[in-house]
């Protein structure tokens, strides 16, 4: 059967890490029979250049009708300016809201390769595989009331609101549990329950839940705890579930035990097997159309596309493979890059990684 995919570019380094992998599908279709189908479609930014919206009717019909989804990033500094309600992020939260993709899997994993790629020392770091499982499609970045109001004396408030139904904490710990079980066996569950009553829910559900995992150890630790042993000792992690503003934070720190942010992917699944598989990292405006992005976190966003919406676990294998592989032999994009070494461009990373499928 023919997979649809579709291709969301979306904005600043974006086409460019897209296009690495879009090439190296057609790699995978060249040698290895792979038969999938793509779509283009407008996110973010370059949707509001040309429609007005930055989750166009279009998009939103190709990505109903597609089987998986790849996007690069949105957002930049060309569109800081407008009106909150229509920037590029606010797109990107409405796609994820239109598929009901409430689950967001971050592994951070340190390839041995790049052990002095981390800012922590090696020995802390090397072996690091951690799962972080952020609910993506409630809490504070959903709830309302929400906005910027003037005030009688001229001056402004800010609000926002953080709310979740059992329901939706139930979907997300499920998943956790499961994860956990096909893992070691431990979770743990992270939250802030002795300032937030939501987050005291959360906490009551996780215990409520536990009884039907026996198998599964549960520890339950404050936001602010987490992020510091995730520092201090990051290996004594496996899975993590959280909500969606702490997961948000922990998974960009997570990023930085791997050596980069540009090396780390993830995927936003419908408990449906249907997904949308994307870098963690941003746009990088920064860096933008100079060929110096490192394409290997949307690669293996490739990889976890493949693997867990489409059904195709020895080709994720074959990805997984050659990445180790080209960073084996010393190759490297300029962010992992350490002192004196020589970096390679988007492109030839590209190329690289391709020639290494085997
Ligand atoms: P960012 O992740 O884009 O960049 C942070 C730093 O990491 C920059 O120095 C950048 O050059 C570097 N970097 C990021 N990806 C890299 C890669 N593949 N290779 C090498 N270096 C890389 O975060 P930011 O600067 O805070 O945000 C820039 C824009 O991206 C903003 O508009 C923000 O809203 C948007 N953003 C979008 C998403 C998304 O689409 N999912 C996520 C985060 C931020």
């Amino acid at each position: 059967m023919t997979d649809k995919i579709l291709l969301l570019s979306g904005d600043g380094i974006g086409p460019e890490i897209v296009s690495s992998a879009e090439r190296l599908l057609n790699s995978l279709a060249t040698n290895f029979g792979y038969e999938f189908e793509v779509n283009y479609g407008l996110l973010g930014g370059a949707a509001i250049d040309q429609f007005g919206d930055s989750f166009p009717e279009e998009t939103c019909r190709l990505a109903e009708d597609c089987d998986a989804i790849l996007l690069g990033a949105v957002g930049g500094p060309k569109w800081d300016k407008i009106e909150r309600a229509i920037r590029p992020e606010r797109g990107l939260l409405r796609l994820r809201a239109q598929l009901g993709l409430f689950c967001n899997l971050r592994p951070a994993v340190l390839l041995p390769a790049l052990k002095n790629a981390s800012s922590l020392k090696a020995d802390l770091v090397s072996g690091l595989d951690l799962m972080i499982i952020r609910e993506l499609t409630g809490g504070i970045y959903f709830g309302q009331p929400r906005g910027i109001e003037v005030k009688e004396n001229g001056k402004r408030r800010g609000f926002n609101t953080l709310v979740y139904e059992e329901e939706e904490i139930e979907r997300i710990v499920k998943l956790g549990f499961e994860t956990a079980m096909k893992r070691s066996g431990r979770l743990c569950s992270v939250d802030k329950a002795n300032v937030l009553e939501v987050t005291e829910l959360w906490r009551d559900v996780v215990d409520k839940m536990a009884s039907d995992y026996p198998q599964v150890t549960v520890e339950h630790l404050y936001v602010d705890n987490a992020a510091m042993q995730l520092v201090r000792a990051p290996k004594q992690f496996d899975v993590m579930v959280t909500t969606n503003l702490f997961g948000d934070i922990l998974s960009d720190l997570a990023a930085m035990l791997t050596g980069s942010i540009g090396m780390l992917p993830s995927a936003s699944l419908d408990g449906n097997n249907k997904g949308l598989f994307e870098p963690v990292h941003g746009s990088a405006p920064d860096i933008a159309g100079k060929n110096i992005a490192n394409p290997i976190a949307t690669i293996m966003s490739v990889s976890m596309m493949l693997k867990y919406s489409l059904n195709k676990p020895e080709l994720a294998l074959k990805i997984d493979a050659a990445v180790d592989s080209v960073l084996n032999q010393g190759l490297r994009t300029a962010d992992i890059a350490s002192g004196g070494e020589s970096s390679l461009g988007t492109i030839e990373m590209t190329d690289a990684i391709i020639d290494a499928l085997v």
